[in-house]
């Protein structure tokens, strides 16, 4: 049998079952009860916060033959059938594959029908942000007038991408991000039941790093356990999320405080150099500042777990920096992280970030506003400390050297200097010229062959990366090759930059099918996009078949992200305007 991800296995069944939206659920379990549903739902929040598992707990809830107090019962022939994909009267619609107006209308000629086995009929429709105009007018006509026994749940990572005719007629639920307490007591749940144990540390990393989507926290969480111990470390949790120390940390704040800029950037590139990300960096700066800021005036606010993650200097440190420093700073970093999600040089940020934020004791702006709270340290004399202020002048020279450079790069080369790092998060890189080829010639016939084969495949790699290729999923196949998804943009860099894995699935490939095929990686989050734009763009020259692999579905040339680069050194030079980075020596 092959591997099963944990968030498949445990994927709740009952609104009970479900972290961290106890709102939503008891709202949901309670119109159940007393019969009180709605025609429309519209889940929204972001990813993997539970939004299609409470579809289908609502869907069996409002089937179920034995409901005992608004739940499931998981146990009647119409449960099961809704749980493994069997009752047509349950149908699940991803919009992103099924965007067409003609697939709307069919839900409204079929929505007419009184539903055959259950007593209603309901249509989730996930990503029902990607309906086209069309489809979604045609939607709307049937919640102006819902038949009696439907029931829609409409699910969106991207409320504000649908019209508000639409969301008028339906009951909106948030779903919030889930608490990293609740996800750590989750983790400590499923280990505990596999008899695994663990350093309480490696769940607050995992939790950290999941950023709220309990789905995100079990896909790092399967990583981890497949480093192969009986035991979950924090170092394998930290290798296998790229978060810093906290002591890491820690000296980081202090050298910016103390104005040290070449201290605090020598911990910055030996942060980055051993492979962590900037911006989950950034992140776990301000996870660690605003620590500081709670344990200064309500140290038992900090909750166990949380505390259990800080290091030894953490209580000295919260002594130390005044508050309205840990303020401005704070603040400057949530703006450097919203800039680093646009740009393809998070470093230069982020060093950027670090000569700002040491100048801060001395900036006179930053230092009228805070002259009140801070204490006379050490740190007031830095600027007669001529050392470091020649040191910092250094930095900002090579700073200023690297916004150059990149004002002075020709535009033309910039799309290809543009190949993100490895380590920017949240935006790997789609790369449509190894996958349209792939795509050309794919069908469902070899996908689903491949998927007979996969599992083998995957039997033939050693440990960690049979551990790390199990999370993945096939989801397009042609002779060409295999399109491989990824729910997390982490595993995607990890086996992109392992040339020997990717070797190997080539030949295990071989071996098994005896074709040579390519190994294409995407995020899945980014996949429905990947897939409507290829239709789009290629598709759409054969008519209503995409993937028929005539000659003539050669694949264009994919769109190059210029525009990208000049914003960019706007940016820069925007970092570098007004409050400029220079040593006031006064
Ligand atoms: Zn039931």
């Amino acid at each position: 049998m092959s591997y099963q991800a944990l968030y498949r296995v445990w994927r709740p069944q009952t609104f009970g079952d479900v972290v961290g939206q106890g709102a939503i659920t008891q709202t949901l379990k309670n119109a159940v009860s007393s019969q009180q549903t709605s025609h429309a739902y519209l889940f929204t929040g972001p990813r993997g916060t539970g939004k299609t598992s409470v579809a289908k707990i609502l869907a069996k809830a409002l089937n179920c033959l034995n409901l005992v107090d608004g739940e499931p019962d998981n146990t009647c022939v119409i449960c099961q059938a809704i749980n493994n994909g069997s009752q047509p009267d349950v149908i699940e619609i991803d919009a992103a594959s099924n965007n067409g107006v003609d697939e709307i209308r069919d839900i409204r000629d079929k929505a007419k029908y009184a539903p055959t086995e259950a007593r209603v009929k309901v249509y989730i429709i996930d990503e029902v942000h990607m309906l086209s105009t069309g489809a979604f007018n045609a939607l709307l006509k049937t919640l102006e007038e819902p038949p009696a026994h439907v029931v829609f749940i409409l699910a969106t990572t991207e409320p504000n991408k649908i019209p508000a005719t639409i969301i008028s007629r339906t009951q909106r639920f948030d779903f919030r991000r889930i608490t990293s307490g609740d996800i750590e007591e989750h983790l400590r749940y499923i280990l505990d039941d596999k008899g695994i144990t663990y350093d309480d540390k490696a769940l607050a990393v995992v939790a950290r790093a999941a950023d709220g989507g309990m789905r995100d926290a079990l896909s790092i969480l399967d990583q981890v356990l497949s480093f192969g111990n009986d035991h979950v470390t924090e170092e394998s949790a930290r290798a296998v999320t790229g978060s810093a120390t906290t002591s890491d940390m820690g000296k980081y704040l202090q050298a910016c405080f103390s104005g040290d800029a070449a201290a605090a950037m020598t911990t910055v590139d030996s942060i980055l150099g051993a492979g962590r990300d900037s911006a989950r960096l950034l992140e776990d700066l301000i996870s660690y500042a605003r620590d500081l800021l709670v344990y200064q005036s309500a140290p038992k606010l900090i909750d166990a777990a949380d505390m259990a993650l800080l290091d030894e200097h953490f209580a000295d440190l919260a002594k130390e920096i005044p508050a309205q420093w840990l303020f401005v700073a704070i603040d400057m970093m949530n703006t450097t992280g919203q800039q680093l999600r646009a740009t393809n040089q998070p470093d230069l940020y982020l060093q950027v970030l670090t000569v700002r934020l040491s100048q801060l004791q001395n900036a006179p702006t930053a230092a009228s506003q805070q002259s009140a709270a801070a204490t006379p340290t050490a740190n007031a004399a830095a600027p007669a400390d001529t050392g470091a202020v020649s040191r910092l002048e250094d930095e900002v020279k090579r700073l200023t050297g690297l916004v150059r450079d990149m004002q002075q790069a020709p535009v033309s080369a910039a799309p290809t200097k543009a190949t993100p790092r490895k380590t920017v998060r949240h935006s790997v890189k789609v790369n449509t010229g190894a996958i349209y080829p792939v795509l050309q010639t794919a069908s469902r016939a070899d996908l689903n062959a491949l998927k007979d084969v996969w599992p083998d495949v995957l039997d033939r790699l050693a440990g960690m990366r049979k551990g790390m290729m199990q999370i993945s999923e096939p989801v397009a196949a042609s002779d060409a090759g295999v399109i491989v998804s990824f729910d997390n943009d982490f595993y995607i860099e990890r086996v992109n930059s392992d040339t020997e894995l990717l070797k190997e699935l080539t030949a295990g490939l071989k071996a098994m099918t005896g074709k040579d095929m390519r190994v294409v990686l995407v995020e899945q989050k980014q996949w429905p996009t990947i897939r409507q734009n290829f239709i789009k763009e290629v598709g759409f020259k054969h008519g209503d078949k995409p993937a028929t692999g005539d000659k003539q579905a050669q694949a264009p040339e994919p769109e190059q992200k210029q525009p990208e680069t000049a914003p960019e050194v706007d940016k820069l030079t925007d970092l570098f305007g007004k409050d400029n980075v220079t040593v006031k020596d006064d």
